[in-house]
């Protein structure tokens, strides 16, 4: 590709990587045992979370699967995989496109054009890469870590990493010249990686539905996400089982119980500009009809969230 005259760009999803854990051993992602959600790793305080049930541990040592301690969150950056790629190919010329090299407006501009007239050999970069870019002498595609976005705590997750792969993936091979697509990653089993890799929107398409209908998420239930958010962790922590206990309560009495509430829980992201957010999520087929009784002061009320982080 290189001695071709030709370009490549590679790809990390950095979303989700920080909470990832993960055996680099076998490939072993630490899930649930209620429900098989991801768990992921909020501070050696809090230790691992799953976000459905509430169910936390404590970091193992070792890996369940293999017993290998090569068992830990994951943290590789665009600039880490810049350094590692330039003493792989130093003569490559390499551009970096992510949050740290793009501060000002223009300079996505300014990247893209370097890029597209051939002043750089590879582009390295995250989420922005996925944009709708044209660039006929790109012939090579290669996807670090594949697997990270599907490891977020969010019904959608599956969805948004097909997305991101296939859009990521079809960079290459738009030209005359060909192209290529490299998938790494620790789960290639995986149907989401599976389907992604051969651009096969049908199956991915038939399987997610039928985990969103096993675990009877949209659509085949609707959401409403109750976020609360404080300067304060307990404060938070308090209104949150104070409301979750108001809100069985109601289930109950009225005799609801096809509502499922998932919670209190911290959010994913569990604090944003300062404040701690905690959620409770309502699911069924008519969430919004407990709604009315309940003291909502201070709540921010989402009715089918796009994203449950
Ligand atoms: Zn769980
Ligand atoms: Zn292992």
């Amino acid at each position: 590709m290189l001695n071709k005259n030709q370009q490549a760009i590679l790809f990390l999803n950095r979303r989700g990587q920080a909470t990832y854990v993960f055996c680099r051993q076998c490939g072993h992602s630490l899930r649930c045992p209620n429900d098989d959600q991801p768990l992921t790793w909020h501070g050696s305080q809090q230790g691992l979370l799953c976000h459905l049930c509430g169910y936390s541990r404590k970091m193992p040592s070792k890996c369940p699967n293999c017993g290998s301690s090569q068992i830990r969150q994951l943290g590789l950056g665009t600039a880490k995989l810049e350094e590692l790629v330039k003493i792989r190919f130093p003569e490559a010329r390499l551009l970096r496109w992510d949050a740290d090299t793009t501060k000002n407006k223009d300079d996505h501009e300014l990247i893209l054009s370097h890029f597209s007239a051939h002043r750089a050999d590879i582009l390295i970069g995250t989420q922005m890469l996925a944009k709708g870019l044209d660039l006929p002498l790109v012939t090579l595609v290669g996807i670090i870590l594949a697997e990270v976005g599907l490891n977020l705590p969010d019904y959608r997750a599956a969805e948004r990493s097909f997305q991101v792969l296939t859009q990521v993936s079809g960079r290459a091979g738009r030209s005359p010249l060909g192209g290529e697509v490299v998938l790494q990653t620790y789960q290639p089993e995986n149907y989401v990686i599976q389907a992604a890799s051969h651009h096969d929107f049908t199956s991915f398409y038939k399987k997610e539905l039928e985990y969103r209908r096993m675990l009877s998420y949209p659509p085949f239930s609707r959401l409403i996400r109750l976020e609360y958010r404080h300067l304060s962790q307990p404060k938070a922590e308090h209104e949150a089982h104070q409301l979750a206990a108001l809100i069985t309560d109601e289930i109950e009495s009225k005799g609801l119980r096809q509502t499922a509430v998932i919670g209190p829980l911290p959010a994913y992201y569990s604090r944003m500009h300062g404040l701690w957010r905690w959620q409770i999520i309502l699911r069924g087929q008519n969430p919004e009809i407990l709604l009315p009784n309940l003291p909502l002061r201070g709540w921010q009320i989402e009715v089918d969230p796009p994203s449950l982080l």
